[in-house]
């Protein structure tokens, strides 16, 4: 920063101050909110982006990936330098220097039935950056149950929907998309995606965002907004609730407990893992342990990347979860889990 420019907040909001539609009056209520985003990569870098020159004063950043080459062509947050980075940390410090009035927190996680409400519950609004749809019906059902509008955006190809649900006032996402699987949807690596589609629902979701925060508008509430751009072809549909949603009716069971501990990532050969029981390592020390037996690619503040053996890549997390990458079985994966931790982390 040049020293002789101070950053002063009047000065910097200056041409949003000046809309009729925000004011002082709305830019106040943007720094006194709160909002997590769920995923930051194609969808939630660019919703994180411009909440945050938008001077939302809190952003909760929750995502469980490093940052690859593969990436870059749309998650604009990242940079080359940023590979192998947990995505939240350099996410946090891109966005601590294009606004330092805005809190950052960022958090290395997976969501999952026992943290999804943790995480969301002291928000004033959820905004959707997730590439799957397992984890969107648990964040739509937390969100559900503690009536947090949830900024739904979904982005692939050249098409793109986005929403706002809050029940009981509107639709939820299961009246809208229920039962479906992610094995029948197609994924960005195989269907591919532009960097603008995801930047334009991404940039959507902040405008929704940022008009239920200030009060401003009409929102996206009761409306799925359909955005086809290899014909330039939007349509705005009114969306009911449907009598026998589960979550609208408040009578979800947790169904799945299905192996959480453990899951595929979306598109590659990298399985997440997470400890069997909450842990908070000593990365320091884990360090020192590790660049004696492995090559060391990355030492971060929330994580350590280094090569194990036989071209599998592993990202170790402060808070004890393993990505590894470059295997080919779940069996493998928890075997070189379970060695690293027994060998490296236990007795620490
Ligand atoms: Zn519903």
């Amino acid at each position: 920063m040049n020293v002789d420019i101070p950053f002063d907040p009047q000065i910097f909001y200056s041409r949003q101050i000046v809309l009729r539609e925000l004011g002082p009056q709305g830019q106040k209520k943007l720094k006194q909110s709160r909002v997590a985003i769920i995923g930051v990569g194609g969808l939630g870098s660019v919703s994180a982006l411009y909440l945050a020159l938008a001077g939302v004063g809190f952003l909760r950043l929750i995502d469980q990936d490093t940052v690859e080459l593969h990436n870059l062509h749309r998650q604009v947050l990242y940079s080359l330098e940023n590979l192998r980075y947990p995505k939240v940390e350099a996410a946090a410090k891109r966005i601590r220097d294009l606004n330092p009035n805005v809190e950052v927190e960022p958090i290395p996680e997976n969501i999952r039935t026992d943290n999804v409400e943790e995480l969301i519950k002291d928000v004033d609004v959820v905004v959707d950056g997730l590439d799957n749809i397992r984890t969107r019906y648990l964040l739509n059902r937390a969100c559900a149950k503690h009536r947090i509008p949830y900024v739904f955006g979904a982005a692939i190809g050249l098409e793109g929907n986005l929403s706002v649900f809050a029940p009981p006032e509107t639709p939820c996402l299961e009246c809208v998309f229920p039962n479906f699987k992610d094995e029948e949807l197609p994924t960005c690596d195989v269907r591919g995606v532009l960097g603008s589609t995801t930047g334009i629902i991404g940039t959507l979701q902040a405008m929704e965002t940022i008009k239920l925060l200030a009060n401003i508008g009409e929102t996206l509430k009761g409306k799925l907004l359909v955005c086809d751009f290899e014909n330039m072809y939007f349509v705005k549909l009114d969306i009911p609730k449907r009598s026998d949603c589960p979550v609208c009716q408040g009578v979800t069971t947790e169904k799945s407990h299905i192996s959480e501990r453990l899951a595929w990532l979306c598109g590659h050969k990298t399985v997440n893992i997470n400890p069997s029981r909450p842990m908070l390592l000593d990365l320091e020390r884990i360090y020192e342990k590790l660049e004696k037996r492995f090559k060391i690619l990355l030492k971060s503040s929330l994580a350590i990347v280094f090569e194990f053996y036989g071209g599998v890549e592993v990202s170790l997390f402060k808070n004890g979860r393993m990505l590894i990458k470059n295997v080919e079985d779940e069996e493998n994966a928890l075997k070189i889990y379970k060695s690293i931790m027994n060998e490296l982390i236990v007795e620490v």
